[in-house]
């Protein structure tokens, strides 16, 4: 599979599968266009997603690594021999494991970062792809981001490495990175601004940047600000409990039950909705 000058690679290990070729190749067709979808465009050169066969149905874990050698990026998957197209429609994670590309393989002290981008940016992207509703996002991201909090002990971020912190904690510092890149640029960039300009700066999966304030500053420099790094400054060693409910309310976002409400007239619903839809990309600061 070719995407924008990238290889992409499928290798399906073992026979016996109930999904067909063609079921394995519209998954990463889909996982590709998710992440074209919010990154504009694919990360790297060369990518082998390598498909490992489990007992049973669905998919069981994934994993992103570098490989030298190959000059590759790495996505191995497993995945149930059992699994029908139905499950793979709806699963998050080749894209999550897809996203982890965009961005360099830091090492574990600012594993939230790496992990907080895929868990908030891969919903988006499938959001735009079509593939879930933004009812789905906005609900999973009012249940999830609670669990980002700091309990009771923690420290900051790049000291407490639980899988609340890592992950929902990770994407909390990115949605309050997203609004208040849009709040300062009146809503002319986002995040996904700041993750294409890291990405294009060619501190992706292929790069040994890995230092989280250096990476952080390319994004800065595209979006004109400093919000990702004041960010990361007051929240990488200080536990930060983060007022959600304040956030939700300001972005017109109810949930009730089952139910999801959106609210148009709130004062950040323009940013929600940015957030949402994206837009034709800022003209880039010169760099
Ligand atoms: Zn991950």
């Amino acid at each position: 599979m070719l995407c924008n000058q990238a290889e992409i690679t499928v290798e399906i290990r073992s026979d016996g599968w109930c999904l067909q070729g063609k079921d394995f190749i519209a998954w990463v067709d889909d996982a590709v266009n998710s992440v074209l979808s919010y990154y504009g465009k694919y990360p790297i050169k060369r990518t082998r997603i390598i498909i490992d066969q489990k007992e049973g149905r669905g998919i069981m874990g994934g994993l992103t690594s570098f490989d030298e050698d190959s000059q590759s990026g790495v996505i191995e998957i497993a995945m149930g021999k059992d699994t029908q197209p139905e499950d793979l429609t709806n699963t998050w994670t080749l894209t999550h494991e897809m996203v982890h590309l965009t961005f360099p393989l830091v090492n574990d002290q600012y594993n939230w970062l790496s992990e907080g981008i895929a868990t908030y940016t891969e919903p988006l992207g499938r959001m735009r792809r079509g593939i879930i509703s933004r009812e789905q996002v906005w609900k999973d991201l009012v249940e999830g981001t609670p669990k980002g909090q700091p309990q009771a002990g923690d420290m900051g971020l790049n000291r407490t490495n639980t899988w609340g912190r890592t992950y929902w904690g990770g994407a909390i510092y990115c949605l309050l990175a997203d609004i208040e890149i849009r709040k300062r640029s009146e809503n002319r960039f986002g995040l996904e601004h700041a993750l294409r300009g890291i990405m294009e700066s060619g501190a992706n999966a292929e790069s040994d940047l890995l230092s989280a304030p250096e990476i952080l500053t390319l994004g800065d420099l595209s979006t004109r600000n400093s919000v990702l790094t004041e960010l990361y400054e007051a929240m990488k060693e200080t536990p930060v409990t983060v007022d959600l409910s304040k956030i939700w309310q300001e972005l017109g976002i109810t949930v009730c039950g089952d139910s999801i409400k959106f609210d148009d007239n709130a004062p950040l619903a323009n940013i929600r909705k940015a957030i949402e839809n994206g837009h034709d990309r800022g003209e880039l600061a010169s760099r």
